[in-house]
């Protein structure tokens, strides 16, 4: 394959926005060489800048989990458009979307729409530390919450890719509030909580992680955790950026049966476009201005173009649930081709699969958290990613991401994908 014009494009990006791109992770450091420069997508399909066509494992990192320029929500947001873009006042599409949320999502009276999903963990943290007057947060080594300074602690995806999981910038002050357990460790949590008692406002962990890769958490840590907030008066916050609207209507809460104090969404929430939501109780959703004394805003918060688009998204998610069987029959299928070329090439590996979260790790001990996740074999990886690129099947470009899978990916996608990994020289 030829990147000629995606090189060319990204030599002229890096004049004027650092390293090319508006968010690390597309910049293919990980894995060397430079990024793609896409120009339009269709369904399962990408088309760069090139005239390569790409089958997509990404879906603009979850969002588009119907495929790209699914009809009912271009048509939604074009219709809009028409209308106006922006007014600073209310306008009765927030009413439907919210309504439509908390139809969905067990557990949940009142949600607030904010412009993306850092936007949505910062304010979750800060509703939480209002509501119980603590200031502490038990944050998940790996884990990703967006870039906001609190989580910059040991953060997963793209700051570990590019090596500052503790970023310079955030303050020793802002840095000592947040406390790090490992993923499927309840016994490190507790001792945590134990050394820390009384001052702990919220516990906020990814329910399925998905930027470490996908890794999913024992019953008995999840449980664990969820035991161990209500004993101690701690709220506990599902961070379902990735997973809420991917791993069903109701999200990881319904996936694993529990439920969580407040609720972080993004991605699938917004249909792709910029939308981030928070969500919880009235009781505790009460303490958000203007009801209550906690502070938080947006000038294009519910903008209504981004409405549209995620009342489009839900509404076809809403009417048919049976999307969520298919996308995780497909990941399993993908898993299982996987599985059996890797096991030919007798090569380590670990594949993590839930619902339609999937990623492969080059490592022969099983991945359950960062430290494991960390240990995979990073040129298998780069030889892996590359090899399956110029065959025209487009992965994260980094261990540290889980794919997210979309409706539109066909099975004859899923065996040329199969096809391509069983090319590989790895
Ligand atoms: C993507 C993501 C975020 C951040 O959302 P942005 O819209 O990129 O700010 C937060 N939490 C999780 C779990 C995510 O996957």
């Amino acid at each position: 394959m030829i990147y000629q014009r995606s090189s060319a494009l990204f030599k002229e990006a890096q004049k004027v926005i650092p390293g090319g791109v508006n968010s690390p992770v597309r910049a293919f450091k990980a894995v060397g060489g430079d990024p793609i420069f896409v120009k339009e997508a269709k369904g399962a399909y990408l088309f760069d800048e090139d005239g390569n066509q790409l089958i997509d494992f990404i879906a603009s990192w979850g969002p588009l989990i119907l495929g790209h320029a699914y009809e009912p929500v271009i048509n939604a947001v074009v219709a809009k458009a028409k209308k106006g873009t922006s007014f600073g006042m209310p306008t009765e599409i927030e009413t439907h979307l919210a309504k439509l949320a908390v139809s969905m999502v067990p557990n949940i009276d009142k949600i607030r729409f904010v412009n993306s999903g850092t936007e949505a963990c910062m304010s979750a943290v800060r509703l939480a530390r209002g509501y119980t007057g603590k200031d502490k947060i038990i944050k998940f080594a790996g884990c990703y919450h967006g870039h906001s300074d609190s989580f910059l602690i040991q953060a997963g995806s793209g700051a570990v890719t590019f090596g500052s999981p503790n970023s310079p910038g955030v303050t020793q002050g802002t840095a000592k509030d947040t406390l790090l357990a490992n993923y499927n460790d309840l016994v490190g949590v507790e001792e945590l909580v134990k050394a820390n008692e009384g001052e702990i406002a919220a516990i906020i962990i990814e329910p399925v992680a998905g930027n470490m890769g996908c890794i999913v958490p024992t019953d008995e840590f999840i449980q664990g955790l969820r035991k161990l907030c209500t004993e101690k008066g701690i709220l506990l916050i599902f961070d379902e950026v990735m997973t809420g609207f991917r791993l069903g209507k109701g999200g990881a809460q319904e996936a694993l049966g529990m439920d969580a104090d407040i609720l972080c969404f993004g991605k699938v929430i917004g249909g792709g476009l910029p939308v981030g939501a928070f969500a919880s109780r009235a009781e505790i959703m009460s303490h958000l201005a203007p009801e209550g004394p906690v502070y938080q805003a947006g000038t294009l918060s519910g903008n209504p173009l981004a409405m549209a688009a995620g009342l489009a998204m839900l509404t076809e998610l809403d009417n048919h649930p049976e999307v969520f069987e298919s996308l995780a029959k497909k990941t399993e299928y993908l898993h299982e081709g996987f599985q059996k070329v890797l096991d030919k090439k007798g090569i380590a590996y670990q594949i993590n699969r839930f619902g339609s979260m999937i990623s492969v790790h080059f490592t022969d001990e099983p991945v359950v958290d960062f430290n494991s996740s960390a240990k995979g074999n990073n040129e298998t990886f780069k030889k892996f990613f590359h090899g399956m690129l110029d065959q025209g099947i487009y992965l994260p470009p980094s261990a540290f991401e889980s794919y997210f899978l979309n409706d539109a990916l066909s099975y004859e996608d899923l065996d040329t994908t199969i096809a391509a990994l069983d090319s590989l020289d790895l």
